[in-house]
C-alpha cells in the first residue's frame, strides 16, 4: 500500500495546490514540478530511510569519549536529503532555493517521516536557517543560514534547561558582552555564554562540518542580575566550531561541551543531548565562555523564536501523523494476511470451516477504520495548515491576515491532535498484531515509542491546551475563533446540499455550537483557574470538532470523484469519525462548561 494516492488526492483534488502557481512567487511551478519533488522524496525515503528504521533504533547514538557515533546509514540518508535541495526548498532562487510552496514541501517531507522519523529530514536545520533568514544580519545569513541550507552545517534549537522546560521564563543561561569591541564583530554583537541546555536534539554528532546552535539566554542587567520573565531573553548563534567571516572553520573549537547523551524511549536515530556552554572545556582565545552572536535585538529572543513556531508545530504534527500512518499501513497489511478465528454465522462459529483472515472480523475493521480516520484526517489538517502558511506569506493583504488568524487558533490543534490520536492509532496497530505487535519482530511497537515524544516536546499537551483556551480563542476579541466558525459553516452549507452528507453537516453544526457555548461557560467567571482547569478536555473536543470539519470538507471532494475503492474508503472514514468519534465531545465539554474542579481542588494528600 502506498501513501502517494492519499497525498495526491489531498494536494490536488482537495486543496487544489496548483492554484498557487498563479502567484508571482510560484509562477515557475506546475503540477509537473510538484510531482517531480514528490517523486524524488518518495524515492529517497524508500531507498535511504525506510530500510534502516529498525537499525537506527537498535544502534543508538553512542559517545566514544571523543565523538558521537551514528550509523553510516544516517550519514547516507542525510547526505541524500541535502543533495535533493529540500533543505532550502522554500527559499528564494537567488540563495539556491526552489521557491516551492510550503504546502508541497510539507507533503514531500511526509514521506521521510513515515519511512524513518528519527533519521531526520532536516526539520531543525531548516527551521534554524529560516529563522536566520528573517532575523539575522546579512553576514549571519551568508555564513550560517546558507551553509545550513547546503547541508554543510546543521542546526539546533537550544531553549530547554534542566530547570526550565515548559516555563522558559526561568532560563538561566547568561550572556555577557565579550570585550570592549564586542559590538564590532562582523558576525554580530559578540557575547560569552555560560549555562546548561537540556534535551537538545542533534546537539552533537559528526554528520556535518559544524553545528549551529540557536540559544536562548539572558543578558544580565547593570547589577549582574537576570531580568525575570521572558522579557529578558535574547537569542544567540553559538557555533560548535568557530568560523571566520568568510564561513571557513578557524580550527578552534567553541566552548560548548557534551555533558551526556539522553537514552530515549524512541526517536533514537537522532541524538539528544545535555550541553554545557562556557564551562571552560574548550577555551576560546584562552578564555572560558561559549562565543555567541546576538540575533535581532537584545530581549527579543522569544519573539524571534516564535516566528518559526507555526511551521515547527506543523512539522511535529506531521511527524505524529506519519508515524500513525506507518502503523496503519503495517497493521492493514498484517490483517490481510493473518488467519485467525472463524466467521460468525446464524448458528455461531462452524469449527469445520477454515479460519478467516483477521481483516474479516468487524472489530479488526473498526480498529483499521479508526486508524484511517485519525491519520488521513490528520494529514489533511496538516496540509490545510501548510496551505494557510502559504496564504499568510503570499496571499493578498486581507486573505493573508485571515490565514494568520486561523493559524493562531489551529496551530495548537495541528500540533496536539495528531500527537494524541495518531499515537492512539499506533496503539491500535499493536492491538491488531496481537502478541506479535508486542514484540520487536514487528515494526509497530517502535512507531508507538517514536510517537510518544510528540505530546511532550514543542509545548506539552497541557501547555498547548492552555494556549488554546487561555489565549488563542480569546485573542483579538475572539476574532480567530469567529473566523474558524465561518469557515466551518461554509463547509456545512455546502455539505447540507448533498443528501449523503447532510446529516453529518447537521452534526457538525451542533458540535460547533457546543464548542462555542463551552468556551463562554468556561470563561463565565472570568477566572483563569476556573476556565483552564479543564483545558485538555477542551483541546480534545475542539480538536475533534476541527477534524470532523476537515473530514466533511474532504468528503465533499471525495463525493464528486468517480467510483473507486479509494472513494469508498474516504467516505467510510468520514462516517466513522462522525459516528464513533464526534459524539465523544459531549463528555469532554461537560466538565469544561461546569468548570468542574474535581481535579483542581483535590488536596495533594488525598492522592
Ligand atoms: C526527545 C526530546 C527532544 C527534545 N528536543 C528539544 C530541543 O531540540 N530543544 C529544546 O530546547 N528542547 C527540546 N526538548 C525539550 C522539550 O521541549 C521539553 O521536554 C518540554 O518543553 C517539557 O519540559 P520538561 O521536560 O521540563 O517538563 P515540565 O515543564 O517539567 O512538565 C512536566 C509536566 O508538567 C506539566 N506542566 C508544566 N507546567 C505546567 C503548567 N504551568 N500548567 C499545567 N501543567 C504544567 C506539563 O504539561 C508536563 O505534563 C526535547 C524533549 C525531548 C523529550
Amino acid at each position: 500500500m502506498s501513501l502517494r494516492p492519499t497525498v495526491d488526492f489531498l494536494l490536488y483534488d482537495w486543496l487544489n495546490a496548483p492554484a498557487l502557481n498563479e502567484r508571482e512567487r510560484f509562477v515557475d511551478h506546475s503540477r509537473e514540478t510538484f510531482d517531480a519533488v514528490l517523486d524524488t522524496c518518495e524515492r529517497i525515503a524508500r531507498e535511504k530511510y525506510a530500510p534502516f528504521n529498525r537499525l537506527v533504533d537498535t544502534q543508538e547514538p553512542h559517545f566514544d569519549g571523543e565523538k558521537v557515533i551514528l550509523p553510516q546509514a544516517t550519514h547516507d540518508a542525510q547526505k541524500a536529503y541535502a543533495e535533493s535541495g529540500m533543505l532550502s526548498a522554500a527559499q528564494d532562487y537567488d540563495v539556491g532555493g526552489m521557491q516551492l510552496p510550503y504546502t508541497v514541501e510539507a507533503a514531500a517531507n511526509a514521506f521521510f517521516a513515515m519511512a524513518s522519523v528519527s533519521m531526520g529530514s532536516g526539520m531543525l536545520t531548516t527551521g534554524n536557517a529560516n529563522l536566520l533568514m528573517v532575523h539575522g544580519t546579512p553576514a549571519q545569513k551568508q555564513v550560517f543560514a546558507l551553509n545550513e541550507f547546503s547541508g554543510r552545517f546543521s542546526g539546533t534549537m537550544c531553549l530547554s534547561e534542566p530547570q526550565a522546560g515548559s516555563s522558559l521564563s526561568d532560563v538561566m543561561t547568561r550572556a555577557v558582552p565579550d570585550g570592549a569591541d564586542f559590538e564590532s564583530d562582523p558576525l554580530g554583537p559578540r557575547y560569552r555564554l555560560t549555562g546548561n541546555k537540556m534535551w537538545i536534539s542533534a546537539g552533537e554528532h559528526e554528520l556535518t562540518e559544524n553545528i549551529i546552535h540557536l540559544v536562548l539566554a539572558k543578558i544580565p542587567d547593570e547589577n549582574g542580575k537576570l531580568v525575570p520573565g521572558t522579557r529578558g531573553i535574547s537569542l544567540f548563534i553559538v557555533p560548535k566550531k568557530m568560523v571566520n567571516a568568510g564561513g571557513e572553520l578557524t580550527g578552534e573549537r567553541n566552548d560548548v561541551a557534551l555533558a551526556g547523551l539522553n537514552h530515549k524511549c524512541g526517536w533514537r536515530g537522532t541524538t539528544n543531548t545535555l550541553l554545557n556552554f562556557g564551562e571552560g572545556r574548550y577555551p576560546v582565545n584562552g578564555e572560558a565562555g561559549a562565543v555567541g552572536y546576538l540575533v535581532g535585538q537584545a530581549g527579543k529572543g522569544l519573539h524571534c523564536m516564535f516566528h518559526m513556531m507555526n511551521e515547527a508545530r506543523i512539522g511535529v504534527g506531521l511527524a505524529a501523523t506519519m508515524l500513525g500512518m506507518a502503523g496503519y499501513h503495517a497493521s492493514l497489511d498484517y490483517a490481510k494476511n493473518r488467519p485467525q478465528g472463524r466467521p460468525m454465522g446464524p448458528a455461531g462459529k462452524d469449527p469445520a470451516q477454515p479460519p478467516v483472515r483477521i481483516i474479516e472480523h468487524a472489530d479488526v475493521k473498526r480498529m483499521l477504520l479508526a486508524q484511517k480516520s485519525y491519520c488521513e484526517g490528520a494529514l489533511a489538517l496538516e496540509l490545510y495548515c501548510a496551505r494557510l502558511v502559504d496564504e499568510q506569506h503570499t496571499g493578498a493583504d486581507h486573505s493573508a491576515d485571515e490565514a494568520r488568524l486561523l493559524l493562531e487558533v489551529l496551530t495548537p490543534i495541528a500540533k496536539s491532535w495528531p500527537s494524541e490520536w495518531c499515537l492512539e492509532a499506533n496503539s491500535l496497530a499493536i492491538q491488531i498484531h496481537g502478541g506479535y505487535g508486542y514484540t520487536r519482530d514487528f515494526p509497530v511497537e517502535q512507531y508507538w515509542r517514536d510517537n510518544r515524544l510528540n505530546m511532550i516536546h514543542e509545548g506539552t499537551h497541557g501547555i498547548q491546551a492552555m494556549d488554546l483556551l487561555g489565549r488563542k480563542v480569546l485573542m483579538e476579541g475572539g476574532k480567530g475563533l469567529k473566523l474558524l466558525a465561518e469557515r466551518i459553516n461554509g463547509t456545512i452549507e455546502r455539505a447540507i446540499q448533498v443528501p449523503e452528507l447532510a446529516g453529518h453537516a447537521n452534526a457538525l453544526g451542533q458540535a460547533l455550537a457546543q464548542v462555542g457555548a463551552a468556551t463562554k461557560a468556561a470563561w463565565a467567571t472570568g477566572e483563569p483557574t476556573d476556565a483552564l482547569a479543564n483545558a485538555v478536555p477542551y483541546l480534545q473536543a475542539f480538536g475533534h470538532t476541527v477534524l470532523a470539519w476537515v473530514w466533511l470538507d474532504v468528503a465533499l471532494a471525495a463525493h464528486v470523484a468517480p467510483e473507486s475503492s479509494a472513494r469508498t474508503g474516504r467516505l467510510a472514514a468520514m462516517r466513522f469519525f462522525f459516528h464513533y468519534e464526534l459524539p465523544k465531545i459531549g463528555a469532554w465539554l461537560q466538565v469544561v462548561s461546569r468548570r468542574d474542579q474535581t481535579c483542581a481542588e483535590l488536596p495533594e494528600d488525598a492522592f
